[in-house]
């Protein structure tokens, strides 16, 4: 029986290279996406080409009925879930200060990228928990995408570093719930990675990466890197670790002197 991974925001960007690299490891995927259906019409088509089912389903994730449906369709498609990777996100329309940045980008920001994933892996879970092992034995995995603005102060972007913030609580949370029902909680922090949310500021993190040396790993990292950790965890590479943080960030996160 082949794994299904639903990933949410799995149309574009990093969310795209978790589906492809789940797809090439032998998952079927539903590829959530909000509102660009071009984009996930094609990557669904690029993990048909691959020989594996894909489903694709519009939902917002920061609106419950959505959730619920996107849920819904998932089992409705499939009648199991491996794992969910919790992708989706966005930055502020506007890096503002914090001093001056209004509520409504504050309410926008937290509602997409931690209030929605909260209650979707909530919702999820209790799925999760009632699904019988495969014949393997293995039990579902859930992987949360925060950032390395979890711990990095932003301060034009205040938003976007405290839903992330939230996030990693949000892992170690249901790491620890989740134990006893033996299902894994595993967060992981891209650096910069490319994609379009970071496409408006190419020069300004070109300039950081390969003059002022903010990471050892002198390159963008790409949605593929990411990928390739989601596929460690999704093929059990990591059976007696939960509620732990794998930074793909070329190294951004040490200190160096
Ligand atoms: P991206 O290129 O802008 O892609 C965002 C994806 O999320 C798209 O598939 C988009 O679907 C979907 N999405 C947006 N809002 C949604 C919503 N309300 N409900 C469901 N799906 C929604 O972004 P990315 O750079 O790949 O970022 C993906 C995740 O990685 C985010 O959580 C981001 O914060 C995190 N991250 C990114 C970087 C980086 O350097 N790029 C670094 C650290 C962390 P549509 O196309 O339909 O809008």
């Amino acid at each position: 029986m082949s794994r299904v991974a639903l990933v949410t925001g799995g149309s574009r960007g990093i969310g795209r290279g978790i589906v492809l690299s789940l797809a090439h490891a032998g998952h079927d995927v539903v590829v959530n996406y909000a509102g660009n259906v071009d984009a996930a019409k094609e990557v669904v088509a690029e993990v048909e080409s691959l020989g594996r089912r894909a489903l694709p389903v519009q939902a917002d994730v920061s609106v419950a009925e959505d959730r619920a449906r996107l849920l819904d369709e998932t089992w409705a498609a499939f009648g199991r879930l491996d794992l969910l990777v919790s992708n989706a996100g966005v930055a502020p329309k506007v890096r503002a200060d914090i001093l001056e940045a209004d509520e409504e980008s504050f309410d926008r920001v937290i509602g997409i990228n931690l209030k929605g994933p909260y209650f979707l892996i909530q919702s999820a879970a209790n799925r999760l928990i009632a699904q019988p092992s495969d014949e393997a034995g293995t039990r579902p995995k859930i992987v949360i995408i925060s950032s390395n603005s979890a711990y990095t102060a932003s301060t034009n972007r205040g938003d976007y570093c405290v839903s992330k913030a939230g996030l990693a609580m949000t892992t170690q949370l249901f790491a620890a719930r989740l134990a006893e029902h033996g299902i894994n909680v595993y967060e992981i922090r891209p650096g910069i990675i490319a994609t379009d949310m970071t496409d408006a500021v190419t020069a300004k993190y070109d300039d950081l990466i390969f003059h002022k040396g903010i990471q050892p790993i002198r390159r963008w990292g790409r949605p593929d890197d990411v990928g390739r950790a989601v596929v460690a965890i999704a093929t059990d590479l990591f059976p007696h670790s939960t509620g732990q943080v794998i930074d793909v960030d070329g190294g951004f996160h040490m200190k160096t002197l």
